[in-house]
């Protein structure tokens, strides 16, 4: 049995969607806090189970007859160790063999403090004596593509990032990670580093916007202070702020660039280039 937390999410229900074509769909667990949202998972054959983090009781019987775990990273920063401590424990009592977690790109030395929950989770996974995979996933490529109505109306992509690059890749690229480790053998007690093949500055990513639009959209590289003042006049909330501003410093100082090949090598193929992921967004719309 393999089962997969917080599967309703984005890169959960890729992830359950690939395993479900891998190996027989009755075997696999689709581990959800809202099972009223997993209605499409169902329809896939797999078993949907409540598995929420902060309600401990529910995370033995999500995890019964388990295998293999994949524990996605929750999404609130701050509050992710002792959620995740309550997976990683339950996984322990349940006897489950192999757990992988979806960390961040570098781990340990990534310093940015978004990053302190998965470097604190690493901690409880290593000290449990489980067997584990680190998937230290990179940004997403939709983090810039997802939502491009901003850019659209300003002609910019703001950022404070300077020169800095960042080795993104697209979700399906981590899913497909995800499943080739959970189906295949040989990777307990290992990190992985993913990020995509290639990386791009900002003021790349707006040419090749302005590229595929026909319309000139420049890079607005703003000052760490110019960047808090543009968001708090916008109305973001202080902690929501430093999230964004240092995480953008972090990718300045280059920890968001590094490319290892550990994502390709996964996939068995190349991982999904910039320009593919903004042709795929502007289709959507
Ligand atoms: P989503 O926000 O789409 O999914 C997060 C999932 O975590 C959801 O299924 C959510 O449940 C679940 N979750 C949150 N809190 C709990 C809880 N208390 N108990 C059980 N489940 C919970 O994010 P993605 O799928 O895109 O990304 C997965 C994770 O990767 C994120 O949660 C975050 O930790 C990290 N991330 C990585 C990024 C990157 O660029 N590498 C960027 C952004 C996030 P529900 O569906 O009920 O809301």
């Amino acid at each position: 049995m393999i089962v997969v937390t917080g599967a309703t999410g984005h890169l959960g229900t890729l992830v359950v969607r690939g395993l479900a074509a891998r190996v027989p769909a009755g075997e696999v667990v689709a581990a959800v806090r809202d099972p009223k949202k997993a209605e499409g998972l169902a329809a896939l054959g797999v078993q949907v189970r409540e598995a929420d983090y902060d309600r401990p009781e529910t995370l033995g019987p999500a995890l019964e007859g388990a295998e293999k775990v994949l524990l996605i990273s929750g999404s609130e920063p701050g509050r992710r160790v002792p959620q995740h401590r309550a997976v990683v424990e339950a996984a322990k009592a349940a006897g489950v063999r192999h757990l992988a977690y979806t960390g961040i790109l570098g781990g340990p030395e990534t310093d940015f403090p978004l990053a302190d929950d998965h470097k604190g989770t690493e901690e409880v996974i290593l000290a449990s004596g489980l067997a584990y995979t680190f998937l230290r996933n990179g940004w997403y490529t939709e983090n810039y593509t997802g939502d491009l109505s901003q850019v659209f109306a300003q002609g910019a992509v703001t950022a404070s990032a300077g020169d800095g690059r960042v080795a993104s890749a697209a979700r399906q690229d981590y899913a497909d990670a995800a499943v080739a480790v959970l189906t295949g053998e040989g990777h307990e007690n290992t990190a992985y580093e993913l990020s995509g093949d290639e990386a791009w500055s900002f003021a790349e990513f707006a040419a090749e916007l302005s590229r595929q639009t026909g319309r000139e959209i420049r890079y607005n590289a703003l000052s760490a202070e110019a960047h808090r003042e543009l968001l708090a006049e916008a109305g973001l909330p202080a902690h929501v702020i430093e999230i964004i501003v240092t995480i953008d410093d972090g990718i300045r100082r280059g920890l968001l660039a590094r490319r290892t090949g550990d994502l390709s090598r996964l996939i068995g193929r190349p991982t999904t280039p910039l320009a593919d992921s903004i042709a795929a967004a502007l289709k959507q719309g």
